[in-house]
């Protein structure tokens, strides 16, 4: 730059509470090879396949969101590994790291990663958050309506060796789960691996009643309390997002609660959501958004276009969720299933 001149930067995602936005959830596919109860129907309509963003078009909207000062882009889905080129954009978004990007990383059921671990360490992700709701074969192929429960710990092995470092997210569930958390804490810790429990949020009809399904973290906390010492960790974690953490002093390892429902946390909310279909959702609890892809591909300047999408959201950005469950029968609070935003 000649001598005298200042750099013009692109200005900062500040929303109107003063919440700076450096954090992006990418879903790109809304498809899964799951059907998690809590998650989706069983019997799910996808995307035609011409609506999704292509690769060259998400890269230029993470390029967008990079320049305005994100520095952590986190890909999901649906699964993010079914899409068939996701190989491809993870070495493309990789090659922004140390370029404005700090880190890349992902959002699994792990299905794919005996595939896929290697590669993705090559690309440049060092940490990955892989969803597993129980340890129980038959209690995995109930939750997921068809998961191979082995194909996912191979997925796990194979992300541990390729120098991954994991954490374990876990959707409390009543019947299902809550009452093996503390062996599934063990397990976790055992292995070095974090771990985060999260409550059930009302997104979209599953087929199930929410309130069948729904337990207050604080509940599995009390159980946890009498069995360990649980150390609170001071602060939120800025680079953990929602989660309080405690560390477990017998086990050694950290232990995240994500509780949308009993404790809210939006006052810190840094991030901000695109689908597939490239919609920015700026709150993951409602249901307003912005569509990018118009401005992708009719502007005749895309990238100026995009910057002007990323203003208005930002402005748009609510202050709060607030999800409940309380009745049986209630709707979802939002149709939107979370396999849409990805989480
Ligand atoms: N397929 C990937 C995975 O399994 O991690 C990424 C997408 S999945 C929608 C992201 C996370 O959302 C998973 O941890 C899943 O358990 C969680 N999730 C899905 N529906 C949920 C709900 N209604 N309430 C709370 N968490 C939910």
């Amino acid at each position: 730059m000649p001598d005298g001149l200042t750099e013009i930067r692109p200005a900062p995602l500040i929303d109107a509470f003063g919440r700076t936005v450096t954090y992006l959830r990418l879903s790109v596919t809304d498809r899964c090879d799951l059907r998690c109860t809590y998650c989706m129907a069983e019997h799910m309509t996808f995307l035609p396949k011409k609506d999704l963003l292509s690769l060259e078009e998400l890269e230029r909207v993470a390029a967008a969101f990079i320049r305005r000062g994100v520095t952590k882009i986190r890909i999901t889905g649906g699964e993010p590994l079914v899409r068939k080129d996701s190989g491809q954009l993870f070495d493309r978004l990789g090659s922004y790291l140390g370029d404005g990007l700090h880190e890349l990383t992902l959002t699994t059921n792990a299905t794919l990663l005996e595939r896929d671990a290697t590669r993705l360490y090559e690309a440049g992700v060092r940490r990955v958050n892989i969803s597993l709701d129980t340890l129980d074969p038959d209690m995995f192929r109930e939750i997921t309506r068809r998961g191979d429960f082995d194909r996912v710990i191979r997925g796990i092995d194979a992300a541990d060796a390729a120098g991954l470092k994991i954490k374990i997210n876990t959707v409390g569930l009543k019947h299902q789960n809550a009452a093996e958390i503390p062996h599934m804490v063990e397990w976790a810790h055992g292995r070095g691996f974090d771990m985060t429990l999260i409550e059930v949020m009302p997104l979209g009809d599953t087929g199930e009643d929410r309130i069948d399904q729904y337990v207050p973290l604080f509940d599995i906390r009390d159980r946890l309390d009498q069995i360990w010492t649980l150390e609170e960790e001071p602060g939120r974690d800025t680079s953990a997002g929602p989660s309080r953490y405690v560390r477990i002093r017998e086990t050694g390892g950290r232990l995240g609660f994500i509780t949308p429902l009993t404790n809210n946390f939006c006052a810190g909310c840094n991030r901000v959501r695109v689908t597939c279909t490239g919609r920015i959702y700026m709150c993951l609890g409602q249901d307003d958004h912005i569509d990018l892809r118009a401005a992708l591909r009719e502007a005749a300047d895309p990238d100026a276009a995009l910057d002007a999408c990323l203003d208005r959201a930002l402005l748009a950005k609510p202050e709060r969720h607030d999800f409940a469950i309380k009745d049986r029968e209630e709707p979802p609070a939002l149709p939107r299933h979370m396999s849409v935003t990805g989480g």
